[in-house]
Parts: structure tokens; sequence; C-alpha cells
């Protein structure tokens, strides 16, 4: 079986393959985010700018910057472990193939 590329997706794709669990990923990115530099102000910092990649597990992979210090920060969320995402998730694999724009992100 061919392992499955990490794409980059949009807020709207994020929005389409999590549904009800939107809402908890928008409270991830507006204050759910840890930064190093933040966490000795123990501040509940959030992610701006961000990338959202979409692994090969299905889970989610923000990189971005710290609301508050503007460092970069990331935040890793195992969506791929809930079965009604990951099975949208796949749904959205096989839809985004057509897309003449679908952008693979290197693995790192
Ligand atoms: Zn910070």
């Amino acid at each position: 079986m061919k392992e499955k590329p990490n794409i980059e997706i949009t807020e709207n794709d994020v929005q389409t393959i999590l549904q009800t669990n939107y809402q908890d990923f928008r409270g991830i990115v507006a204050t759910g985010v840890y930064c190093s530099h933040c966490k000795r102000e123990h501040l509940n910092v959030g992610i701006k700018e961000y990338t959202i990649t979409l692994n090969d597990l299905n889970d989610v992979h923000l990189k971005g910057k710290c609301t508050i210090c503007g460092r970069d920060v990331g935040r890793y969320i195992a969506y791929g472990e809930m079965e009604k995402v990951y099975q949208r998730a796949e749904e959205f694999r096989n839809a985004y193939k057509s897309r003449v724009n679908m952008k693979i992100v290197k693995k790192d």
C-alpha cells in the first residue's frame, strides 16, 4: 500500500474534516498552544499566520507564530485517532486528488 502524502490544507478544509470538532480546533488556535518563551509568564497563547498540514495518520500539524511574542510555535493534534474524523479525512483525500493545486508537504 502506498504511503499517504502529507498535504497542506486550508481553514475551510479543516472545517470540512473536523465538523463538530472544529470549535475545539478554534479553541486550540486561540489559546491552546505551547510557547517556551511565554510559558514563563504563564500566558495562554495562541497561534497565528499558521499553515495546516494533514499528515499520513490524518493528524493535524499547525506551524505558525505565537500570538503574543511572535516566535515560531507549532501544535500537533492527533485528530486521526478519532474514527469519524479519520474517515472524513480519507474522503477528503480522495476528493482532493483531483485538485490541480494540491500541495504535498515534504516529510520531516
Ligand atoms: Zn510566545
